[in-house]
């Protein structure tokens, strides 16, 4: 479907779940991955080598600035320059907004919503100049709709929404576009977490929790795949998403339907 040969794409938070779904899909469509995020990297590393795709991984804290900065930096030593960024590094935190620990509202604020504005501000001026870039910014349904307990990621996709938006607008007239992909629940680490509390909350297995975590919200009972989110990023890249713009993309079996 597309032909990413000779291209570079950094995708942040990659060092599992959806971040390394997408990095492997843009990998297999032939472009340079510069990978991010903690735990296991080498074994992302040899995911992303088994395409057959260049990589190289940079451990900048989305938290700050300044290694955000280093991080495009290195890409750019590396492969050249930056053609496609997915912005993806994500955390979750779930609690009421009278007990939200105000540590944890900033680093969701900082990780989830403020790093993708420096991502996005420092790769800007090179797809400027060569005409072309893709930015896909990884929201949520949480972009779109709330849920009770989870104010700060709500707040930051709600803003990632609005940050998409404004970059369209303002690359409108290029070969630049950004977009927001509002993924429902994937079954990632982030989400085992939520699966593993609600065994524990509610006394059940864990199979249990995760058929009653599916069916509170997502009607087609079944989760999307980073493989599937990894695909609909490749149809962004490609010339069909020329014209796609400012949108949130909803893949999510349903949920925001209702
Ligand atoms: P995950 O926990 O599997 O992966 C998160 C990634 O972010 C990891 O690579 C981790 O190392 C990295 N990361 C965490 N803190 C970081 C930091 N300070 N600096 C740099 N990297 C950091 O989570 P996931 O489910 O794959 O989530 C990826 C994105 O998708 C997030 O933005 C999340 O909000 C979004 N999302 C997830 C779901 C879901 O159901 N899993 C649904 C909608 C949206």
């Amino acid at each position: 479907m597309v032909n990413l040969q000779g291209k570079t794409a950094l995708v942040t938070g990659s060092t599992s779940g959806i971040g390394l779904g997408i990095a492997e899909a843009l990998g297999r469509a032939g472009a340079n991955i510069v990978l991010n995020g903690f735990g296991d990297v080498d074994a992302a590393l040899a995911t992303i080598a088994a395409t057959g795709a260049q990589s190289a991984h940079h451990p900048a804290d989305m938290r700050k600035p300044d290694e955000i900065e280093a991080m495009i930096a290195m890409a750019r030593e590396r492969f050249g320059t930056v053609d496609v960024l997915v912005n993806n590094a994500g955390i979750q935190h779930v609690a009421q907004v009278e007990d939200f620990p105000a540590q944890k509202w900033d680093d969701i604020l900082a990780i989830n919503l403020t790093s993708s504005f420096h991502t996005t501000r420092h790769v800007i001026p090179a797809m400027r100049a060569r005409n072309w870039g893709r930015i896909v910014n990884i929201a949520s349904v949480h972009g779109l709709v709330g849920s009770a307990g989870k104010s700060a990621y709500v707040a930051a996709k709600h803003g990632l929404v609005g940050l998409t938006k404004v970059t369209a607008l303002e690359t409108a007239g290029t070969g630049i576009t950004c977009n927001a992909i509002c993924p429902g629940f994937v079954l990632t680490p982030l989400v085992a977490a939520q699966i593993d509390a609600i065994a524990k909350r509610d006394g059940i297995s864990m199979e249990a929790a995760r058929a009653r975590l599916l069916s509170d919200k997502q009607p087609s009972g079944q989760f999307v795949t980073p493989e599937q989110l990894g695909n609909l990023v490749l149809m962004l890249c490609s010339p069909f998403g020329d014209q796609v713009r400012g949108a949130a993309w909803a893949m999510d079996g349903g949920w925001t339907a209702q």
